[in-house]
């Protein structure tokens, strides 16, 4: 059995859908179908989910909401009047609209799920009654029916019980279309994944019945070793383990969502990044192991939007507990952090910028200094992670020195290095105007010359 998700440009309109069928039709072994909410149609439109956050966020303020609804209505009056289904289908997903906005609001973040996942929810009902109306026997099914995830303060996840629950489908005669995105609570409350986290519905989907194959369509041939928009033609990936993507998607390889991983890799499952606009190009496949031959480096990736915490004092390294104090201060604020590199008497925490307020910047600092009486502390904004990634990377000496050799030749100071235990990996912190600049230096000496 294979399990398939088609992301949000692969469900934007009627022409995507019936390739999306085709698809479907081609292997009888696709038997169950998870998908987005429309996307972009072009460069400049609108993802239904964004309006849909447009529509919530005006309902909250009270404000009219008529308008904001009949845009989302229209988005997929234009799909059935493309599939020519019946135009009953948008009634019910007025609706349906109608019954969410004026669902409670006394969780602001639990009401705008609801209404996020209106996208995902209806566009499952609408594909599985267009399968059904060209002959191929489709069932939606609610992830009501046991994805199962935690309830609030903690970011959105599926609890162990789920994956039980929907093993069942694995027995499904007819084709399964299930919306991505969300789950419910056990005491049935809708909550969203985050952005892009389809994927991850399609993970949990492909570990619970234990797909063959997890195959995750999107708009591109497949996953490059670097960012198409920085590197002028990068080498596609054909083959990559879960421990390089995941290193990969954890800075800007935004092609595959880095939760989405985990259920599979778990239990083994592989995964295929195809194209649903060219399904017959093979695409990348994700591996649990892969023999290493050719370049020792995978990708290069680039995230910016860190902080960096710098926190020196003297004989640091000979008192017991100053780490886990330093973080239990980080962890008083929900801060989670990258990368911890130290040095004797120091250490740097590294994290992501869009956790830390003018406010809670402020406490940090005071209670490093009062609490743990350190030396110097300060907290610095505007740096870039730059990821180098490859399994093969463990058994090649010199690696990091090519690096930084290609980085220093950009003028930028290294500010950070951390090379991951399991040695796929080695980080580079940077000033962010760096960025490209470093991409296309560390590109050029791993990549450029040798095309394997
Ligand atoms: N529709 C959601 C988003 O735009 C989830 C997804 O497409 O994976 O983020």
């Amino acid at each position: 059995m294979i399990v398939c998700k088609f992301g949000g440009t692969s469900v934007a309109s009627a022409e995507q859908i019936q390739k999306v069928a085709n698809i479907v039709k081609s292997n009888p072994a696709r038997k169950i179908v998870a998908v987005s909410a429309p996307g972009k149609r072009s460069g400049d439109d609108i993802k239904v989910t964004d309006l849909l956050i447009n529509l919530a966020m005006a309902a909250l303020k009270n404000e009219e909401i008529e308008e904001e609804l009949q845009i989302v209505v229209n988005r997929f009056m234009a799909i059935a009047d493309g599939l020519e289904l019946d135009h009953t289908i948008c009634d019910v997903i007025a609706e349906d609209l109608h019954e969410r906005v004026q669902g409670d609001k006394s969780n602001e973040e639990l009401f705008i799920d609801s209404i996020k996942a209106a996208g995902e929810d209806n566009n499952a009902k609408l594909i599985a009654a267009y399968f059904n109306s060209i002959g191929m026997p489709a069932r939606y099914v609610s992830p009501k029916d046991g994805l199962v995830v935690n309830d609030l303060p903690e970011r959105t996840y599926a609890l162990p019980e789920a994956y039980a629950n929907l093993a069942p489908l694995k027995s499904t005669k007819e084709i399964i279309v299930f919306p991505g995105f969300f789950g419910y609570t056990k005491a049935g409350i809708l909550r969203t994944f985050d952005r892009g986290g389809s994927d991850i519905t399609g993970s949990i989907l492909a570990a619970a019945v234990e797909a063959e194959l997890y195959e995750n369509f999107t708009d591109v041939d497949c996953v490059f070793s670097a960012n198409p928009k920085v590197v002028n033609d990068p080498v596609e990936i054909k083959e990559i383990t879960y421990r390089e993507m995941r290193e990969l998607s954890y800075a800007g390889f935004s092609v595959f969502h880095d939760e989405a991983l985990m259920p599979v890799y778990k239990i083994g499952v592989p995964v295929n990044i195809k194209n649903t606009n060219n399904p017959s190009a093979p695409g990348t496949r994700i591996v649990p192991r892969r023999s290493v031959t050719g370049r020792p480096v995978t990708g290069i990736s680039a995230d910016s939007g860190f902080s960096t915490l710098y926190v020196s004092k003297y004989l640091m390294n000979r008192e017991v507990g100053f780490g886990r104090k330093l973080l239990q201060i980080l962890e008083d604020e929900n801060i989670s952090y990258e990368h911890t590199p130290s040095g004797l008497d120091d250490i740097s925490v590294i994290m992501r910028s869009n956790q830390i307020t003018l406010e809670n910047e402020e406490r940090i600092l005071s209670r490093v200094k009062n609490e743990l009486n350190a030396d110097d502390v300060q907290m610095r904004h505007g740096f870039s992670m730059i990821v180098i990634v490859g399994e093969g990377m463990r058994n090649n000496t010199g690696l990091a020195a090519r690096a930084a050799t290609a980085i220093s030749k950009t003028g930028a100071n290294i500010e950070m290095i951390n090379q991951g235990s399991s040695e796929v990996s080695l980080v580079f912190g940077v000033l962010q105007e760096y960025e490209n600049q470093i991409l296309q230096a560390l590109y050029e000496e791993f990549f450029a010359h040798a095309r394997v």
